[in-house]
């Protein structure tokens, strides 16, 4: 955390022309949740359940779950907190649930993983729901979809789990939202087909441009190779800004934490963006500082660059030039 910046934080979040923009922050412990003053954000983006799962020898039971889900959303007052379903595989292994594969990265992730055991997918979506009765606040997030039927199935078993805790608790609870997180490309080409199923839509900048580039984000070998400032990555995400429509979406990949990145995701039209705790202090700074109508031209200098360091540099000039 940056102290500079920290005292903005109780000022509104808008540009000088009264745009406003949303930050929210990411998290995966529960005590990242508790420490949030939910006066000063717009909630939480991006809770990763996984951190709950890699931190045991087992998974964890619908009670230990619960509870869990329960503090963060409780922590939160009125805002949403968006929790992501269990997204392991690939670079994050568990433990006591051993996965070989010759190529992690294209193989048994994220939803795929949970569809394929739904016993595991309805526990925690069961908890999730059960956590939400007396806070309200709860949104379903689904990671690594890349095809409408993992949309349909998670939600009937989403549904499946509301409907089995009624009976059990003899009350009616409401449809909790559901999203898709936006990032293997092939999503981007599906968002006109996904609209419809679902409630919103985020970004996760960091495996998409990992998909996009075919680059290991976690490969030191081709590190310089691994850039959200790509011009692929750029027109990748002005396309998702088209596709999306009328849609709720926000970015809560690491690129929504940076300045530069926060900026260009501004340019390319987003208005909601989640990030570290230790970025918002600084963000919340830009978004202060803009107006809303010098973001156009930047745009379309964006979307004519040609190399990494050409994106990255028209963000720094505009940001030395009115910030
Ligand atoms: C992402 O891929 O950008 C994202 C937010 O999810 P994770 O970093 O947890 O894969
Ligand atoms: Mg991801």
């Amino acid at each position: 955390k940056d102290a500079r910046y920290e005292r903005g934080l109780s000022q509104p979040c808008q540009t000088q022309d009264g745009m406003a923009v949303c930050l929210q922050v990411n998290a995966g412990l529960v005590a990242e949740g508790e420490q949030l003053d939910p006066a000063y954000v717009g909630g939480i983006g991006l809770y990763r359940s996984e951190t709950l799962f890699m931190v045991q020898n087992h998974f964890p039971t619908e009670q230990t779950q619960e509870r869990a889900y329960q503090r963060v959303l409780q922590a939160l007052g009125d805002k949403p907190v968006t929790i992501r379903t269990l997204d392991i595989g690939g670079d994050k292994p568990l433990p006591y649930f051993p996965i070989r594969e010759d190529n992690p990265f294209l193989g048994w992730r994220g939803i795929r993983l949970t569809l394929d055991h739904p016993e595991l997918f309805l526990v925690q979506v069961k908890a999730m729901q059960r956590a939400n009765v007396g806070t309200n606040n709860l949104r379903i997030l689904l990671p690594m979809v890349s095809n409408l039927d993992e949309v349909i199935q998670s939600r009937k078993l989403i549904e499946q789990a509301r409907l089995e805790l009624e009976e059990e608790l003899d009350r009616e609870l409401s449809p909790v939202q559901v999203g898709v997180m936006i990032e293997v490309p092939a999503s981007i080409y599906l968002l006109p087909q996904l609209r419809p199923l679902v409630d919103f839509f985020s970004v996760g900048s960091n495996d998409l441009t990992q998909y996009l580039l075919a680059v290991d984000r976690n490969n030191a070998q081709v590190a310089d190779r691994f850039s959200h400032y790509h011009p692929a990555v750029i027109q990748a995400l002005a396309q998702v800004a088209i596709n999306v429509g009328d849609s709720e979406l926000s970015v809560c990949g690491e690129m929504a934490g940076e300045p530069e990145g926060a900026l260009i995701l501004m340019a390319l039209g987003l208005r909601q963006l989640s990030m570290n705790r230790r970025s918002l202090g600084r963000i919340h700074h830009l978004v202060r500082h803009l107006r809303s109508q010098q973001l156009e031209p930047l745009k379309v200098a964006l979307l004519q660059a040609r190399e990494c360091t050409e994106v990255r540099q028209l963000a720094r000039q505009w940001m030395d030039v009115h910030g």
